[in-house]
């Protein structure tokens, strides 16, 4: 059996996130290094590893999650905000579970490092 990546593992409650929300195809949690004094990780139940791993049939699950932040920051009263995903390690993943990252409440660079 393959190894659970630790996103698999919060999803599954075998260790703790803090969740901001969950529903039965997605979840958003705190980030445990925060980048920004809001960073959000909105992860998928689904285990896909990348946007490299998509299917055509994930249509669906992709605009789930980005209806799901829009949501949760229009709750929070957050209208600024940089989403980030990060594609293979050369471009800075390093769980290899597809994740957006929700970067919100400091003013934010361009370009990006
Ligand atoms: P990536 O580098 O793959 O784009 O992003 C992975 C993110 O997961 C990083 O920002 C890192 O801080 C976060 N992370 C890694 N391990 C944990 C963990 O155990 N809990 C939470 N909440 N975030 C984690």
């Amino acid at each position: 059996m393959k190894e659970k990546t630790i996103f698999s593992k919060i999803i599954d409650k075998d260790i703790p996130a803090n969740i901001i929300y969950e529903d039965e195809h997605s979840i958003l949690i705190e980030d445990i290094s925060p980048q920004a004094p809001i960073h959000y990780l909105a992860i998928p139940k689904k285990e896909v590893i990348g946007i490299s791993d998509l299917s055509d049939g994930d249509g669906e699950l992709v605009g789930h999650l980005l209806l799901m932040i829009k949501e949760q920051m229009a709750i929070k009263g957050i209208d600024d905000y940089r989403l980030v995903i990060n594609n293979g390690s050369e471009a800075g993943q390093t769980v290899f579970h597809l994740h957006i990252h929700v970067l919100a409440n400091r003013t934010l660079g361009w370009p990006p490092g």
